[in-house]
Formats: C-alpha cells, sequence, structure tokens
C-alpha cells in the first residue's frame, strides 16, 4: 500500500480556554512537527488596531491593517514568541482587553480572509499543528487530523484566571467568565469562520483531564492512524 508522503496537517479547534494552544504546543514538540497559533494572530492585528487607533467599525481600514501586520513567529525551547513589523508582542497581546476586542475583529470577513489565506500558505507543507475555532472547518478542511476540544464555562474561566492572575493581571473571577461566555457567542455565531465541530473531528472535554492526559490522547491517536497509512 502507498505511504502517505505529505507530511500530516493537525487541526485543534475549541473555544477559549478549552486548553487548545498549551495541548497544541505540547503535541507539536513531541511529534516534531510546527505549531501554528491562529488566535495569537487575530490578537495580533486587534493589537495594532488598537496602538493605531483603527476605526474598528470599518472593514475597509481593517482590511488596510491586516495587510500591514507582517506576523512572525520565532520558536524556542519553552515559548513561542510573536512578532508583528519586528516588534515583539508575545506578552502584550495576552491582555484582557485585547482578548476582548480580539472576537470583534475576527468578525470581520476582509480580515479573516487574509489572515486564513495567510495560515494556508504557513501549512501547506503539512507537518503542522494548527489552533484555533475554524482550521477543521475553513482554514484546512482536508486535514488528516481533526480534533475539538471542549471544557465547561466554568472550568474554562477558572484556566484563564489562573493565568492572569499568575501574570499578574487583575480581573475578578466573574469579569473573567462573563468574557469568555460572550466571547464563545461572537465565535459560534459569526456568518464566516465561526467555531463549530465538523462531523470528522473528535471531540473531546478536558473539564476533568490533566493537559498530559489530552495530550496523551492526541498524540496516541495521530499515531495509531498514522501506522495505518
Ligand atoms: O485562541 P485565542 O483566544 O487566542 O483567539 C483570540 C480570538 O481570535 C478568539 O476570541 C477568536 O474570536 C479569534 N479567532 C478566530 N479564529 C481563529 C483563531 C482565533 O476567530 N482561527
Amino acid at each position: 500500500m502507498d505511504k502517505v508522503t505529505k507530511l500530516p496537517i493537525i487541526a485543534i479547534d475549541g473555544p477559549a480556554g478549552s486548553g487548545k494552544s498549551t495541548v497544541a504546543k505540547l503535541v507539536a514538540k513531541r511529534l516534531n512537527v510546527h505549531y501554528i497559533d491562529t488566535g495569537a494572530m487575530y490578537r495580533a492585528v486587534t493589537l495594532m488596531a488598537i496602538k493605531e487607533k483603527v476605526d474598528t467599525k470599518s472593514e475597509t481600514e481593517l482590511i488596510a491593517l491586516a495587510q500591514r501586520c507582517s506576523i512572525e513567529f520565532k520558536y524556542e525551547e519553552k515559548s513561542l514568541r510573536v512578532f508583528v513589523n519586528g516588534q515583539e508582542v508575545t506578552e502584550e497581546i495576552r491582555l484582557p482587553e485585547v482578548s476582548k476586542l480580539s472576537s470583534d475583529i475576527a468578525d470581520s470577513i476582509g480580515v479573516r480572509k487574509h489572515l486564513v489565506a495567510l495560515q494556508q500558505k504557513m501549512g501547506e507543507t503539512g507537518g503542522v499543528i494548527l489552533d484555533g475555532r475554524d482550521i477543521g472547518s475553513l482554514v484546512f478542511p482536508e486535514a488528516e487530523f481533526k480534533f475539538y476540544l471542549d471544557a465547561s464555562v466554568e472550568e474554562r474561566a477558572k484556566r484563564r484566571f489562573k493565568e492572569l492572575k499568575a501574570k499578574g493581571l487583575e480581573q475578578s473571577f466573574e469579569e473573567v467568565k462573563k468574557d469568555i461566555a460572550a466571547r464563545d457567542k461572537r465565535d459560534k455565531e459569526r456568518p464566516y469562520g465561526a467555531l463549530k465541530l465538523v462531523p470528522d473531528a473528535t471531540k473531546l472535554d478536558t473539564s476533568d483531564l490533566s493537559i498530559d492526559e489530552v495530550v496523551n490522547i492526541l498524540a496516541s491517536r495521530i499515531h495509531s492512524k498514522e501506522d495505518i497509512g
């Protein structure tokens, strides 16, 4: 039987705080493939919109902004550093105001089309894991492996709250939970590139699983399927 020669594309979708990024990073390391954090790309454009005081209601301005943002990832042993037009934004793009506004910016069809095309270019050779909302449905519908990670709003808010606290950022638990619920609604209801569970994705509820457990499940699924090929 012919062996598949192209390296696989692994899609991980799911709502905010479902553990996608942490898990994707670790699976990428274990399988020695590249990791593309597509949320970081929407966050990078959002941060620049704030900095440049772009009128976020104007589709034309948003598209022009996305086009002048050159987004780069630098891979390091323990972290993924993000740069926009040569400036490091790794920490800044995680600020709560960026998180909040990023779902609005991600509603822009023009911004989405631009970023989706970039993501397709970055992943075209395979050997990549991409995490986001629309990877299995829109960016790479032909991906060899698709996962959908989910967890209760309560659990996801707990995780985010802990992360923010560790960074010294002030936000009450209730506020974090409200923000997550609002982002979920927005991410699931946008007309183009909405977060959805596609039929060929494996869904995993991570509420009661440790990061290691989720990583093991994903890695073993990928290994077992690859062996069949
Ligand atoms: O995953 P993360 O929380 O970093 O994503 C930030 C925002 O970018 C999300 O709230 C979502 O609205 C948007 N996003 C998206 N499509 C993706 C990745 C992220 O719309 N593929």
